[in-house]
């Protein structure tokens, strides 16, 4: 019988068990006499027998790994000096086999002048294993079992049960100006006001970085679903306050139901992530369902991710060339290289959908690669039959462009097709500008040095905030549709002038993006653009048709 009457463990019960752990290598204990002089140890990790030690200091000395040493001391430290209230320290020592494994060591005063603790073996399950000590909520491991019975337990019930996906948009910029530390202190308060929102049968989990996840149990309705997550993002649209400092918060939520949605974790996880996804995006709803549109454009994604990495391989990419037109020699000065994609199971996809699916998962390096060769290798073909043209713009992607050996990628493709680089221009958006360091060495001052042109593409779409005019070397301004279709409005009108009476200073060439009537060819014209591009003078066409289209257009000159 283990237990006494009181259903109490006594004394030679727990000695056995005691014992036992200590020789299963999982604990051990030891005993330190202060004035005495006096340390005893009970263990079985190391083999070593601790004779000659007298204080803790010197089995600390002998029995920690070298490197964490003066940790384990200072831990000592802080305790004997009454700093902490209880001894705790966590270091690595060498095993009898000479392993390395962690031990949890916590202790206290036994009497006053004894001091006694027990050392656990924490090597693989963590001591930190089902939580997150940083915050005190269950750490992911826990949470996803958590939800995992939830989902069977509503299935079962006929109910229904919320996942909400919750991240801080801008922690990052928080950790980079206030430091980590700072950083930490922002997940426990925002930690401690989650847990505010969320009823007693309700979970919330701590998952890495700044990602927390709730798991709200029986919803009977969604509307309860959307005003959880109303409540928590309203919350967020004031300040919260660490260290007397004033913080707005970002946040991003992800809401997905369940069974509804998936009966699988994993997929239910990745819905959740599909829609803060579109949260982060969406600039204007910090809250997103993952309902049955989203769905839509889920699967839809899931098929294109597919079947990209064989594109190439399959020849099922190509390309297309739209001419630019110069509205001072009405000629053709180059021409901007356009990808296509048709694919046997989805037909043809728009470089608008696929290519940011392409930069997510990597596979643009390879697709940008292949657009380039067969760039230069079009420009070899149309110079060696004669064609005439000043260059040839190719939309590169934020990814390539951070790619180790862009340049010299570039160069090489140059001499192979015996293209100089300045016929080479490069369309980069503003983002990727402001990804850049703005220093001397940065990949745009190399590759300029190259002789190769840079234009920047899609100005006056969201990002512009000037900087990667003044910031960098600039050919080419590419003003976006967008402001080119508003142009016979008077305001918008006003800014365009303003930016043209900049060009001396900020770049050579400014291009009208999507022009599409002649109206509008006309005012362009009349305001001193340099070049327009669109369909109203011609549709992106394939090599061939291209080659027509200009011999047609050179032998009329219509224009
Ligand atoms: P973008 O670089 O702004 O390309 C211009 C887009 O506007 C092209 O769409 C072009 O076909 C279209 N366009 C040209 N003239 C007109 C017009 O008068 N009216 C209208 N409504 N549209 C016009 P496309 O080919 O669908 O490409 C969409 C976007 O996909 C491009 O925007 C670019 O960001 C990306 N993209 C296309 N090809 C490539 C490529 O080879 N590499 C990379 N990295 N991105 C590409
Ligand atoms: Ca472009
Ligand atoms: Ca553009």
């Amino acid at each position: 019988m283990p237990f006494n009457d009181e259903g109490m463990l006594d004394n030679d019960q727990a000695k056995i068990i005691l014992q036992n752990m200590v020789d299963a290598g999982r604990a051990g204990l030891f005993s330190w006499d202060i004035d005495k002089n006096r340390f005893q140890v009970m263990e079985t990790f190391t083999g070593k027998t601790f004779n000659q030690i007298n204080t803790l200091e010197e089995f600390l000395h002998e029995m920690v790994f070298h490197k964490d040493v003066r940790l384990a001391l200072q831990d000592l430290n802080r305790f004997m000096t009454g700093v902490d209230d209880s001894y705790q320290s966590t270091f690595r020592i060498l095993d009898y086999n000479g392993e390395i494994r962690w031990l949890f060591t916590k202790g206290t005063m036994q009497s006053e002048n004894r001091m006694s603790a027990m050392m656990y073996d924490v090597t693989e399950g963590n001591l930190q294993q089902g939580h997150d000590h940083r915050t005190n909520l269950m750490n992911s491991d826990t949470f996803m079992r958590k939800l995992k019975n939830a989902i069977q337990c509503t299935k079962d019930a006929d109910q229904h049960g919320a996942l909400l996906y919750i991240d801080i948009g801008n922690f990052h910029s928080i950790i980079n100006k206030h430091g980590f530390e700072f950083g930490s202190q922002i997940l426990h308060k925002f930690s401690r006001i989650l847990l505010e929102f969320v009823g007693k049968q309700d979970e919330i989990g701590r998952f890495p970085y700044d990602k927390f996840m709730i798991l709200l149990n029986d919803i009977t309705a969604l509307p309860e679903v959307e005003q959880t997550a109303q409540s928590i993002s309203s919350f967020f649209d004031e300040p919260i306050y660490i260290e007397g400092k004033q913080i707005y918060l970002n946040i991003n939520i992800g809401i997905t139901l369940f069974p509804d949605a998936s009966l699988d974790v994993d997929e239910l996880m990745r819905y959740s992530d599909f829609a803060i996804n579109h949260a982060r995006q969406s600039g204007n709803q910090s809250a997103v369902f993952f309902d049955s549109e989203l769905m839509a454009s889920y699967n839809r994604e899931m098929d294109i991710e597919n079947e990209l990495p064989t594109a190439i391989y399959n020849q099922e990419l190509s390309l297309v060339y739209q001419p630019q037109l110069g509205l001072r020699n009405k000629d053709i000065t180059g021409f901007e290289v356009l990808v296509r994609w048709n694919n046997k199971n989805l037909g043809f996809v728009s470089p608008g959908e696929f290519i940011p699916i392409a930069e997510e998962k990597g596979y643009i390096v390879a697709i940008g690669r292949w657009i380039r060769e067969e760039s230069l290798k079009t420009a070899r073909i149309w110079l060696d039959r004669g064609i005439e043209f000043e260059k040839l713009s190719i939309n590169i992607s934020t990814v390539e462009i951070a790619q180790k050996g862009f340049k010299e990628q570039l160069l090489h493709l140059c001499a192979r097709y015996n293209i100089e680089p300045r016929m080479i221009e490069l369309e980069i958006t503003e983002r990727t500008f402001m990804m850049t360091e703005d220093d001397e060495n940065n990949i745009f001052t190399e590759i300029v040095k190259e002789g190769f042109k840079i234009a920047l593409d899609d100005f006056g779409t969201g990002y512009s905030n000037l900087r990667s005019l003044t910031a960098f070397q600039i050919n080419t301004l590419k003003l976006d549709k967008s402001l080119i279709d508003n142009i016979k409005d008077y305001k918008q009108r006003h800014i365009i002038i303003g930016i043209l009476g900049a060009k001396t200073y900020l770049y050579d060439e400014i291009v009208a993006e999507g022009v599409e009537d002649k109206e509008t060819l006309d005012i362009l014209s009349d305001l001193g653009f340099d070049t327009i591009q669109g369909y109203y003078f011609c549709r992106p066409l394939s090599r061939s048709d291209m080659e027509q289209f200009i011999s047609a257009f050179r032998a009329t000159n219509h224009y």
